[in-house]
């Protein structure tokens, strides 16, 4: 048996994650520790919307935090822009008006993540931000 996580468990995480943003939920510039998924705040408590569970960042101000988090940063960049890819990839392949609008709503979540990712990327480190 492989550890994969399935298309189903992906699809419900996606879901999860548009259903936070449109119930009021902020995605945060965190990530959780366990899955390095975005987390989201909701109702003052950060939610791993993939655990789904709350996660509790200690926080030592803002720019130790972020200088901290610039390796999983950069994993965390693949992740997002596989992310995207796939998603392009089932826009295209849908003909499901239902479900297009819901790849469009994860796909608006994921570029906001990558956006979010960049520029943090960008004040923690301009060296490196080159591509
Ligand atoms: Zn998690």
């Amino acid at each position: 048996m492989v550890k994969v996580q399935t298309l189903e468990q992906e699809k419900q995480q996606i879901r999860r994650m548009s259903e936070l943003l449109r119930s009021g939920a902020t995605m945060m510039s965190q990530v959780c520790p366990v899955c390095n998924t975005p987390l989201f705040r909701v109702k003052g408590q950060l939610l791993c919307p993939r655990c789904n569970k709350n996660v509790v960042v200690v926080k030592e101000g803002e720019e130790e935090t972020t200088v901290a988090s610039i390796s999983v940063f950069g994993e965390l960049e693949n992740t997002v822009l596989n992310k995207l890819i796939e998603i392009d990839n089932a826009i295209k392949a849908t003909k499901d008006v239902d479900r297009a609008k819901e790849l469009a709503n994860a796909l608006s979540i994921w570029l906001d993540a990558f956006e979010r990712l960049k520029r943090i990327q960008k004040i923690s480190n301009p060296q490196a931000s080159g591509s």
